[in-house]
């Protein structure tokens, strides 16, 4: 061997330690859920800094300057909660500690501010958040603070609305029209037009509908494709099912065909069991899974991220295809794909880790129901920006007896 080969050798065995910890965390042996890709397999997620640095069948964990062993849990992007209330809305929830550890990473906070309200919303909240933030503003200029704003047309102002969104178009992905219990479509009217100025989404909520001399057929004409309607398996004004045939109205049918979209947004009022089962039966699933979690609904159903996909899970829809209507949907919908809802390389590493249980679990509706299910999916580790932020298992932490013994304080 020349002397110069030799050199090359040991240049390169050298060089191997150096290259060996190509990555910060890798992920190793779960099961991988990234429907954006169209995988499902047991797989390796490597991260880098804040991103995605690859994904593949094995990646030697020695390429890991930490690597977490996640072989029999279900590793998917960061959850996305298309509905839930972070702001302005009295009982909106501080969403590090209740989304972060449910593996969800991004949270839309459904109609808390108004244009006149949204600089206070980002101060607050949507800057100090480890969670990431984004907002349908509500037509409502001051946002939804009770009834008597929320009725006040004179405060429906599209061009102010459209104008604030323009401010902030990262942060501002819709528009939001709740709660109005006056006659007429106005309030529908106004955010559709706040929607068309921004050309953003609008999402509705109940007592937009059927009540106040408004008919559903009315509204699914002024909404556009790509509008959304959460709530959409409560029993409020029934929507969705025909109460006699107890199958979907044709006329839903046809929204859905026009390109409405059907969210969750269960809550404590808006999702009851039967009306979940006739539409899952009747091939009506939602388009996106949301909470609308507040101080009420934590704790009367808990209806976190992951339990209300135990909840579809239950009622037959698979887990790939609960984790796409709860990752890669909502970002297209709210139009942050592919920067979010997958792990695609190069792509933020926030990552979800889950438990799939099985066994008998009891699940409650918005009407005191109990469902018993067989499956039930838990958050155990969650990843912000490739930061450990949720450990529930202590995956990423050593056997507590294999790291020394505690320390031994003199007292003075
Ligand atoms: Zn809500």
């Amino acid at each position: 061997m020349s002397a110069r080969l030799a050199a090359l050798l040991i240049g390169v065995l050298v060089t191997v330690p150096a290259l060996a910890q190509t990555y910060d965390i890798l992920l190793k042996g779960g099961r991988v859920i990234d429907p954006a890709n169209q995988i499902d397999a047991v797989m390796d997620v490597a991260i880098n800094g804040d991103k995605i640095a690859r994904v593949a069948a094995s990646i030697p964990g020695d390429q890991a300057k930490r690597t977490i062993d996640v072989a029999g849990y279900v590793v998917t992007p960061g959850l996305i909660d298309l509905h839930a209330h972070v702001f302005g809305y009295p009982g909106a929830l501080w969403p590090d500690d209740t989304q972060l550890t449910t593996g969800a990473t991004t949270v839309v906070d459904c109609g808390g501010s108004g244009w006149r309200t949204f600089d206070t919303f980002k101060e607050t909240v949507i800057d100090r958040t480890r969670t990431r933030v984004f907002s349908f503003i509500n037509v409502v200029g001051k946002g939804m603070v009770g009834s008597d704003a929320e009725n006040d047309v004179s405060d429906m102002d599209p061009e102010k609305t459209a104008a604030k969104m323009a401010e902030y178009p990262d942060l501002t992905v819709g528009i939001k029209t709740a709660h109005f219990a006056r006659k007429g479509y106005t309030a529908l009217e106004r955010a559709v037009e706040a929607g068309r100025l921004s050309d953003k989404p609008v999402i509705i909520d109940m007592r937009i509908t059927t009540e106040y001399d408004r008919t559903t057929e009315r509204i699914f004409e002024i909404m556009r494709p790509g509008d959304l309607r959460t709530h959409s398996f409560s029993d409020h004004q029934v929507e969705l099912l025909d109460r006699a045939t107890r199958k979907i109205h044709p006329y839903a049918r046809e929204a859905r065909k026009k390109g409405l979209l059907f969210d969750v947004g269960h809550g404590n009022g808006s999702f009851v069991f039967p009306v979940a089962s006739d539409a899952m039966k009747d091939d009506f699933p939602p388009d996106t899974i949301s909470t609308d979690l507040h101080n009420s609904s934590i704790f009367s159903t808990k209806s976190d991220m992951p339990d209300v996909i135990s909840k579809f899970l239950n009622f037959g829809m698979t887990l790939p295809d609960a984790i796409a209507k709860s990752t890669v949907r909502p970002a297209q919908v709210i139009r942050k794909f592919p920067e979010l809802g997958t792990l695609g390389a190069g792509r933020v590493a926030d990552v979800a880790v889950f438990k799939l249980r099985r066994g008998v679990f009891g699940f409650t509706d918005s009407k005191q129901r109990r469902l018993l299910g067989t499956q039930k999916l838990e958050a155990v580790l969650t990843l912000r920006a490739g930061k450990l932020v949720f450990d529930q298992d202590g995956l990423a932490f050593p056997k507590w007896d294999t790291v020394g013994d505690y320390e031994i304080i003199a007292i003075p």
